[in-house]
């Protein structure tokens, strides 16, 4: 028997996809742990939630916080939205595989996928259960697609994000943590207890949502070329919330369970497909720099399912006919590479620069910025004019040398490649300029000469 498609990987742009796909076709999920059980947990701005989502979300994040270790705060309500909704992962991917098994597909649990041939009549996968032939084949794997390696395709230049944390319960309440808080970041004084040590030295970011009057999910974040393990974080992780004096809210928490992962930060694919063979979700690289994988796959998988099955309708299953499938309803703009630039900034600067940064949100500041930015940029919803206004604010504050001296230069012309990935080369043709990337090098990057905003 031949399936219309195979969709190895039951995390949730497998199900997602595989539960539209199956009201049409013959699908089979192939699964190598248990379809619809993750590691992972999310919150999604609220227009990604369509009518069939919304049921399987509850809350959400309606004030923001910055805390630094040197004293600065900020905090401000949401604004672009009223709320950004939780999503409820035990309810709503065993939802998914319930609606893919009641369309009459199935769903294979314990079943690895080892490798497949392609040739004129379909795709033959070889699993831990046995060979099945379909006429498609769809990559829903994950960050580390074992698919996208076999084709030679690297991603040994990609940023990661690493991510270790728990969902907690408080037994002695939040001591001042609101329900809805969501704590954007928090640095450390560092255990080196140099004032200007780098986090790429010393500690992750530290976040937290409060989901509900006793519970928080509580988190460190890498964002890095290499993947930091799980046994390197939890230690991390573990003395972060028990011994810092200022997550002392943390030190009572009882650890209800563990999450944790890794996701490529907007390292765009160029290579969506291949004969017969499509990416989708972290294979593809759905993500936006500041992470949003979920987001982009609630967003996109009715579209992007859609296309899939015009394409079997026609059976236009070739590389260019499956890649040129858009994969994307965000808005593809300029707002990707501020994103870019915004989320290696704040994840990467050293805890000072964090500290003058948060202290743009404070309206008596002389270089003061609307909060409702933040969220913009976090969104990917800021128009080109705001972009502007948030270079040419940012710019007033840094040197531009200190804004660009994060990472290696190289990296930042690797961002804008990969942000022309998303936007188009005409669109970031400014920022190169900006840059100086190909052209003329910034003549004295000690002075903001290198961005005339102002
Ligand atoms: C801790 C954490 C918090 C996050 N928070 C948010 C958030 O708040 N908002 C947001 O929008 N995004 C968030 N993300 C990102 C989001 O979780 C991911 O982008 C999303 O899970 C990607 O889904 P996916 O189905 O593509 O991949 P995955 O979730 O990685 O699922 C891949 C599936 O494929 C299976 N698989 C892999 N290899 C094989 C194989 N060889 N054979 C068979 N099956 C295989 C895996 O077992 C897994 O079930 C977060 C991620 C993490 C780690």
């Amino acid at each position: 028997m031949q399936y219309d498609a195979i969709i190895i990987g039951g995390g949730p742009a497998g199900l997602a996809i595989a539960s539209e796909l199956s009201l049409t076709r013959r699908v089979l999920v192939v699964e190598k742990g248990i379809a619809g059980n993750t590691n992972r947990s999310w919150f999604v701005p609220l227009d990604v939630v369509d009518d069939s989502v919304r049921p399987f979300t509850y809350g959400g994040v309606t004030r923001f916080l910055a805390n630094t270790y040197s004293g600065g705060k900020a905090q401000w309500n949401a604004r672009q939205f009223p709320r950004y909704p939780y999503v409820d992962e035990k309810r709503l991917l065993p939802h998914w595989v319930d609606t893919i098994r009641v369309n009459g597909s199935e769903v294979l649990d314990q079943c690895e996928y080892r490798s497949h041939q392609v040739d004129a009549d379909g795709v033959l996968v070889d699993t831990a259960r046995g060979k099945f032939a379909a006429r498609l084949l769809i990559d829903c794997t994950g960050y580390n697609s074992m698919i996208a390696r076999q084709y030679g395709i690297s991603r040994a230049s990609y940023y990661w994000w690493s991510v270790y944390g728990a969902i907690g319960d408080h037994p002695n309440g939040l001591d001042g943590m609101q329900v809805g808080d969501y704590m954007l970041w928090q640095t450390f004084a560092d255990t080196t207890a140099s004032a200007d040590t780098s986090l790429q030295q010393g500690r992750p970011l530290f976040e937290y949502e409060i989901l509900d009057e006793r519970t928080s999910f509580s988190l460190i974040l890498y964002l890095r070329r290499e993947i930091m393990t799980r046994e390197f974080m939890e230690p991390v992780y573990n003395r972060i919330i028990r011994e810092e004096a200022s997550t002392s809210a943390f030190h009572g928490m009882a650890v209800k369970e563990i999450k944790y992962g890794w996701y490529p930060s907007a390292s765009v694919s160029q290579e969506l497909a291949r004969e017969r063979v499509i990416f989708a979700g972290d294979a593809a690289c759905w993500t936006t720099p500041c992470g949003w994988g979920m987001s982009f796959i609630l967003n996109n998988y009715r579209d992007f399912t859609a296309r899939l099955e015009q394409a079997l309708s026609a059976d236009r299953l070739g590389r260019a006919e499956l890649a040129a499938i858009p994969h994307f309803r965000f808005r593809e703009r300029g707002e990707i590479v501020l994103n870019a630039l915004m989320t290696h900034f704040l994840s990467n600067a050293s805890a000072p620069m964090l500290d003058r940064f948060i202290n743009l949100f404070n309206e008596t500041s002389p270089n003061h910025i609307d909060p409702i930015y933040c969220e913009k940029v976090f969104t990917l919803d800021i128009t080109p004019a705001e972009v502007h206004t948030v270079l040419a604010t940012l710019l007033k504050e840094f040197h531009l040398k200190e804004l660009f001296g994060i990472l290696q230069p190289d990296d930042y012309k690797l961002l804008v490649e990969e942000a022309a990935a998303y936007v188009g080369e005409s669109v970031v043709e400014e920022v190169r300029h900006w840059l100086h990337f190909g052209g003329d090098k910034p003549q004295n990057p000690e002075r903001n000469s290198g961005f005339d905003f102002a």
